[in-house]
């Protein structure tokens, strides 16, 4: 049985599962875990106007706690592979580099938590202490509908009960060991819109510019939100689009719009949100301004793991191992974690995230090397 972490990473990275196909990569943790007496279960599952995504959930043991690895296997399209030094889907490892799309978003990840796990099991003679679980999903890189949201369901339905997660995402900045991400900020999109009266340009007594309304209101929403709290940075607002669709000289439009993201923290709620930002409008539009909300719906809200003795568990490990006290952090954009901390707490610590997403991809081996013992030593200790 291998428990090498960089031939299960080159193998998993060979299996073109560019999102949502699953490309042979499930298919291979299922031979992998199955031989080391897991119990694995593939799942599709699938809504009308979405692809089906192929999806895996393996578990050993029967007892509690059970420690649950969360991951993806799909990966981003490559983009142009003329423009790879290594060719994408190839796994090769070069300079002790091993290049590929997914190297480190995440197949990188999955192969050293996967290899942890293996090499658990046999040194327990199959028999871990409690139960160590795989929640890994074909559909993280696309819409993320029918991947682990669907996925934790159908293990709950199931029966199946999850005491602590890790999700495998790269969340080093610089170096192993640096950071890692306890919570993520929400993410609300909206569109403000300003209604006024079409005219001549030449006639504005007789129109209603809504762009004069909307500069009114974009300002006003501009104001900080926040001055951040214990775990996060203040809650940001942006303007993404302005659009008026206007073609014409000599016309005042209708209408105008603008798009905008909030980024926020643990001292909002989604629905509080939504309400500061109407209040300000309010107060800014004085009751001369038209103006309403387009809210998007949205499944990233704010999340934050409280300190505690999973958390300090898993610094122990890294310190321990990489030889830095890593940073808890709420950066970055949103990931499956959002999901998973319905279910368990949740934190997440893989790679380091540089080259994800980026042409010639790759994972340095001893990092690859320095993971698999990571989460080998959270392992052992979570079931002391
Ligand atoms: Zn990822």
């Amino acid at each position: 049985m291998t428990a090498d972490p960089i031939v299960i990473a080159r193998d998993l990275v060979r299996c073109r599962s560019v999102t949502p196909e699953e490309g042979g990569a499930l298919a291979y943790l299922q031979e992998l875990l199955a031989k080391a007496g897991f119990a694995v279960h593939r799942t599709t599952f699938a809504e009308p106007g979405s692809v089906p995504v192929e999806n895996l959930y393996a578990r050993i043991g029967t007892h509690k706690p059970n420690l649950v690895f969360a991951g993806h296997t799909d990966v981003v399209p490559p983009g142009d592979e003329s423009a790879w030094r290594h060719p994408p889907f190839a796994g090769e490892v070069a300079g002790d580099m091993l290049y590929g799309r997914g190297a480190v978003d995440m197949k990188g990840g999955i192969a050293c938590f996967v290899a942890a796990a293996l090499d658990y099991v046999a040194a327990n003679r199959g028999k871990p202490k409690g139960s160590i679980s795989l929640l890994i999903t074909g559909d993280e890189e696309g819409v993320a509908v029918n991947g682990t949201v669907k996925l934790l369901q159908w293990a709950a339905a199931r029966g199946e009960t999850f005491d602590h997660c890790i999700l495998g995402e790269p969340s080093n900045i610089e170096a192993m060991g640096d950071t890692i991400k306890a919570g993520r900020r929400g993410s609300l999109n909206g569109t403000l819109i300003v209604a006024g009266r079409q005219g001549h340009v030449a006639y504005p007594d007789r129109a209603d510019n809504p762009i004069r309304g909307l500069v009114t209101l974009i300002a006003a929403l501009q104001a900080p939100l926040d001055e951040g709290s214990e775990q996060f940075d203040p809650s940001h607002l942006e303007f993404t689009s302005v659009d008026v669709g206007n073609a014409t000289v000599n016309l005042i439009p209708a209408e105008a719009r603008a798009r905008f993201n909030i980024r926020y923290n643990d001292r909002h709620s989604l629905a509080g949100l939504k309400t500061l930002i109407e209040q300000r409008a309010k107060a800014a539009a004085a009751g001369r301004v038209h103006f309403s909300f387009d809210w998007q719906p949205s499944n990233a809200d704010v999340f934050v793991t409280k300190p505690g003795p999973f958390t300090e568990l898993a610094v122990a490990a890294i310190a321990e191992v990489a030889g830095r006290k890593p940073k808890l952090s709420t950066t970055g954009g949103t990931s499956d974690a959002r999901f998973i901390k319905d279910y368990c707490p949740v934190l997440e610590f893989g790679l380091v995230g540089q080259t994800m997403h980026a042409v010639d991809e790759h994972a340095p081996v001893k990092d690859l090397v320095t993971l698999t013992a990571i989460y080998r030593r959270i392992i052992e200790r979570y079931f002391e």
